[in-house]
């Protein structure tokens, strides 16, 4: 008897784009019209349970099922900012790692979510709680996936409707966020396919149908896979997260740099393929004495002028052990200003969350325990 379920066994089919559903299926002998209904109830639907599956077989069904081909994520804490009302979701994988991600209300009435792209990470950044913590793991492209499910599911309990989808499904996906950030937990660049995966399932009509407008991808400054990147996804939009305009400074802030510096980045950057929709952002953590002169602003304001970037500039959010703080508000408002009046588009961004430890640099895998 031939083995029907080993083309399923050790795959998460939630990590699996469409197109790699359907060659698994044509795999296991099934028609591709089967992996279309799949994909519908877990991209679509956002429904993880088999039984409730009713239009595929329930041999197939059960195959799946005995296969453990769903890696879903339980959430485990749910924390919400009494200052800003964005909230914290901690999600555990199956072998127990949180992952944080972050639902954020914005001023202009729309929802922006953080997605995380791995537990830890190694770019090492001196500001950063997630950079301290011990463990390092990518995340798959379903994990990456699950989040934003997640966050759907959340708002449709609630009730919310944030605007239309592809075929007008009702559902959870009619909760869905409007934008979504991957400037969690990890550097996505440095899990680069399970981070395409990911958008190829988010962008996908048939599936999330986010328009890749509505993304930016952050990244530290992993050169070597940005224009990777954007040849899988063309129209995401990038950020930087510059955070110092000096190689000396930035040297010591994000190791990273010390192999990409500044000037390699930004010509990186130039080279990329022109898109009429992509934008490009700089994220810059601002840290008492260390990056906040004037002398700063007018390099940030330069560098911003050449590849027509925004500026975010934004007050560094403090956690327990580090070793910064944020400037005063003068010295953040002339900074500010100066970097304005040098050319630069800048918003004075205060990071949602920071009562809960969901703010820029403060995730830090935060257990229930
Ligand atoms: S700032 Fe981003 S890239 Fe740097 S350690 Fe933190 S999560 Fe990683």
């Amino acid at each position: 008897m031939p083995d029907t379920l080993q083309p399923f066994r050790d795959v998460d089919l939630l990590s699996l784009p469409r197109p790699a559903l359907k060659a698994l299926f044509a795999q296991a002998g099934h028609p591709a019209f089967r992996a279309e209904q799949l994909f519908r109830w877990l991209h679509v639907r956002l429904e993880r349970d088999w039984t409730c599956m009713t239009d595929l077989p329930a041999k197939l069904r059960a195959e799946l099922a005995e296969a453990r081909t769903l890696a879903v994520l339980v959430p485990r804490l749910d924390r919400v900012s009494a200052l800003d009302a964005s909230q914290k979701i901690v999600l555990h994988t199956d072998d127990d790692h949180a992952i944080e991600t972050v639902i954020m209300p914005m001023e202009s009435g729309h929802i922006t979510q953080c997605l995380s792209s791995q537990v830890g990470c190694k770019m090492g950044c001196d500001f950063c709680a997630t950079a301290r913590l011990p463990v390092r793991q990518d995340l798959t492209a379903g994990q990456i996936v699950e989040q934003v499910a997640h966050a759907c599911r959340l708002g449709f309990a609630l009730g919310l409707r944030r605007g239309g989808v592809a075929g007008g499904e009702e559902g959870p996906l009619s909760a869905r966020p409007h934008n979504l950030v991957f400037m969690g937990m990890g550097e996505p660049l440095d899990n680069l396919q399970a981070v395409i995966a990911a958008l190829d399932i988010l962008c996908d009509p048939k599936g999330f149908d986010f328009s890749p407008r509505r993304i930016t991808v952050s990244t530290a400054g992993v050169a070597k896979n940005v224009a990777k990147l954007i040849a899988a996804h063309p129209h995401v939009n990038l950020a930087w997260s510059l955070t110092a305009t000096t190689d000396a400074v930035r040297d010591r802030l994000m190791p990273v740099n010390r192999g990409v510096p500044i000037r390699k980045m930004v010509d990186v950057l130039l080279a990329l393929p022109a898109s009429a929709h992509r934008k490009i952002t700089f994220e810059y953590a601002l840290l008492k004495g260390v990056n906040d002169s004037e002398d700063d602003a007018r390099r940030l304001a330069a560098m911003a002028r050449e590849l027509d970037a925004h500026v975010n500039a934004i007050p560094f959010n403090a956690w327990p052990g580090a070793d910064y703080q944020r400037p005063e508000r003068m010295v953040i408002a002339q900074f500010v200003d100066v970097a304005r009046r040098a050319g630069a588009s800048v918003t004075l961004r205060e990071s949602k969350g920071q009562d809960i430890g969901a703010a820029c640099g403060q995730l830090a895998g935060e257990t229930a325990a």
